[in-house]
């Protein structure tokens, strides 16, 4: 069995700019409108599987903390930062961008893919929670836009 919540239903989105550095379109900034779906799977107990109302709480935080933000991963791997006083600078592909550094979130992947988000926020799940015995697993995707996204499974270890 599984217990879903659809985040562009519930109000789990949020709206980031990034850019993904050797993507013919994609190089150049622009943001997108990303919805967060997750899925819980297990067995019920007490006739429930996990609490609706605790998910949404703990992956709508983690959503806010990225909205209204430049997305810049902290890997230095494929985008180069260096940050000067109230100042983020990043290079790639030749380029260099400058923001305020207030403006801006580092989020600890490589690229900002949303294969990469729903891994991030699946490590983000996992530190929130701890699941009870009767959870075997979690899959977090992030859409950028309805109908477009990456889904990331997560196997549960009681
Ligand atoms: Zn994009």
């Amino acid at each position: 069995m599984h217990i879903e919540i659809d985040g562009w239903k519930v109000g789990i989105r949020f709206s980031a700019s990034h850019f993904i550095p050797g993507h013919h379109k994609c190089a150049r900034l622009h943001g997108h409108d990303y919805g967060v779906r997750v899925r819980i799977y297990g067995e019920t107990k007490d006739c429930m599987l996990y609490d609706f109302v605790e998910l949404k709480k703990i992956v709508r935080k983690i959503a806010d903390e990225i909205d209204h933000h430049v997305m810049i991963p902290r890997s230095q791997e494929f985008i180069k930062h260096h940050i000067n006083g109230n100042e983020v600078s990043i290079e790639f592909d030749g380029k260099r961008y400058t923001f305020p550094a207030k403006d801006v979130v580092f989020l600890d992947l490589k690229l900002t893919t949303a294969e990469e988000l729903a891994r991030y926020f699946a490590k983000k799940v996992l530190q929130a929670i701890s699941f009870p015995a009767n959870v075997k697993g979690f899959e977090i995707c992030v859409d950028e836009g309805p109908g477009q996204g990456a889904c990331h499974y997560e196997e549960v270890s009681a």
